[in-house]
């Protein structure tokens, strides 16, 4: 049983150039330039990150089209007509509905 002679190898540094760092705006660590996510602000996989940006566009494109969908409906029924209540429901829910849309999108890609 000899061991002797063996050394063990210090892994030699990757040194063929690194690639090119930028700063977070946010956290202002250090990330890979071809990243399109910060790893210390959107977790490691970035997933948190694009459901995040999948939420808040669903958020705002069904804000869009509850908008616009009431504002179809008041023309219908007439201005005089239109009370808050559904208007804001629908909007609203639209606006759920484009986050919850967006969520799924993103989710597990
Ligand atoms: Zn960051």
């Amino acid at each position: 049983m000899s061991g002797e002679g063996r050394v063990l190898e210090t892994p030699k540094p990757v040194s063929d150039g690194d690639p090119e760092m930028i700063v977070c705006p946010s956290c202002e660590q250090l990330v890979p330039q071809g990243s399109s996510y910060c790893p210390h602000c959107c977790g490691e996989d970035g997933r948190r990150g694009a459901i995040g940006r999948g939420a808040m566009f669903g958020w705002l494109f069904g804000f869009l089209v509850g908008g616009l969908a009431s504002a179809a409906w008041s023309s219908v029924v007439g201005t005089e007509q239109t009370t808050w209540t559904p208007v804001l429901t629908m909007t609203f829910g639209c606006a759920l509905a484009g986050v919850v849309i967006g969520i799924l999108l993103n989710w597990r890609r």
